[in-house]
């Protein structure tokens, strides 16, 4: 992992010709009760398309503020809108609510209530700074036009996913947004560092399930049976050489196999065995080629051991693309905020995946990163210890407000 050399020094970087626009100083007097918010999400994580709870919350805060809500949107999705001033221009932003099925080891005293579900990616945070903005923004309204917040279910889910969802719905036709951005915690930063980048940003991600038929039988006569145990682990090895002998050693991809299960004791051999397969790429041609190489593999593997194969390639996300022009935005108002030295315009591709890619799709904007930690506090999300780092609730709800006051003006 790439190490920021960027340290925070303090975010009060402003000048006075900018005290108009929101500063991370406004947000301090939220942050204990964004903090209380973010570890009541917490301490109730909910699992994709089943967030009734905490869009429950959303809704009910939003509401509370003044703004006007749009319940059931994608399912659990919450649409806050509030507008000011004449102006006709609109901005769209983002927040994902949902958690993973992960059982909680982080020891905190906001831990997860419910065993074996968690906030692990830091989504909590993700809702608690875009209602931190939420609130700011509905008692300064220092903007002209309209801003609508997506509260999204189901980023985790896979296809179809809640964005997926949302924007089938009719999201940018009955809340329409001229652009559309969105912020995801970033492990290996210090909190508080804002990385972006113009283009290609995060993989396309695509899911393989695959099943081996072989032929079952006793342990101590294997010459009866075809056992799909040797063939998975061959298929295994075999998978190793798509990337390191198929792809052009100058694009990023990615073949992990994260599931593999087979068989119950040990004096059985079972009839088959089952594989998942977790796929990443940027360039379409490279998604192509990984596609029908894993294909032709399992296949080809199992035949010459006298089983079979059939394998299911699902397309998942696509890659996340942000536009230009508001990713160079995007960036200004950051170095508005935090200042130069706590931002990052240019950083690596993530091969990890992202829904908002659907919404990049549709409208222009940009998806950037907020450090969530580095070194010892840079726990990676999905991981059982991870926890999103609180010092930024304040700083992520005073840059969408910013976000908002600059790209409508006053
Ligand atoms: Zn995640
Ligand atoms: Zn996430």
């Amino acid at each position: 992992m790439r190490r920021f050399p960027f340290i925070c020094k303090g975010f009060s970087m402003t000048t006075p010709s900018d005290q108009r626009f929101t500063v991370i100083a406004d947000l301090s007097d939220d942050a204990p009760a964004l903090r209380d918010i973010r570890h009541d999400i917490h301490r109730h994580p909910e699992l994709s398309y089943e967030e009734t709870r905490t869009a429950a919350l959303v809704a009910d805060r939003l509401e509370e503020w003044g703004w006007t809500v749009t319940r059931g949107v994608g399912g659990t999705g919450v649409v806050g809108t509030l507008k000011a001033g004449g102006g006709k221009k609109s901005i769209g932003l983002r927040a994902d609510m949902d958690a993973l099925p992960i059982v909680e080891q982080s020891g905190k005293p906001w831990a997860s209530e419910t065993h074996g579900k968690m906030h692990a990616c830091g989504h909590d945070g993700h809702t608690t700074m875009l209602l931190g903005a939420a609130r700011h923004l509905a008692r300064t309204r220092n903007f002209n036009g309209t801003v609508h917040l997506y509260f999204q279910p189901a980023e985790e889910h896979g296809v179809p996913s809640g964005a997926q969802q949302m924007i089938e719905e009719g999201l940018f036709e009955r809340f329409h947004c001229d652009a559309v951005f969105g912020v995801h915690n970033h492990p290996g930063a210090e909190p508080g560092t804002f990385l972006f980048r113009k283009g290609p940003f995060m993989a396309a991600g695509d899911q393989v399930s695959i099943v081996i038929e072989g032929v079952g039988g006793h342990a101590a006569r294997p010459h009866l049976s075809v056992d799909p145990v040797v063939v998975t682990a061959s298929i295994v090895m075999a998978l190793q050489t798509v990337v390191a002998r198929n792809v052009d050693p100058a694009q990023p991809a990615v073949v992990t196999v994260g599931s593999m299960h087979a068989g119950t004791v040990n004096n059985v051999i079972p009839n088959r065995a089952t594989l998942e397969l977790s796929v990443r790429s940027f360039d379409p041609k490279v998604r192509e080629l990984l596609k029908r190489r894993i294909r032709e593999l399992v296949e080809a593997q199992a035949a010459s051991y006298g089983a079979s194969a059939t394998v299911k390639y699902l397309e998942g996300y696509p890659v996340v693309v942000n536009s230009d022009a508001e990713t160079e935005f995007a960036i200004q108002v950051a170095r508005e905020l935090v200042g130069e030295q706590n931002v990052v315009a240019h950083a690596d591709l993530l091969m990890g995946s992202e829904d908002f890619a659907f919404m990049l799709q549709k409208r222009p904007g940009s998806f950037l990163r907020l450090g969530n930690g580095a070194g010892e506090d840079g726990c990676m999300v999905h991981n059982p210890h991870y926890d999103f780092n609180d010092k930024n609730l304040p700083v992520g709800a005073a840059y969408w407000a910013r976000l908002v006051e600059r790209f409508l003006g006053a």
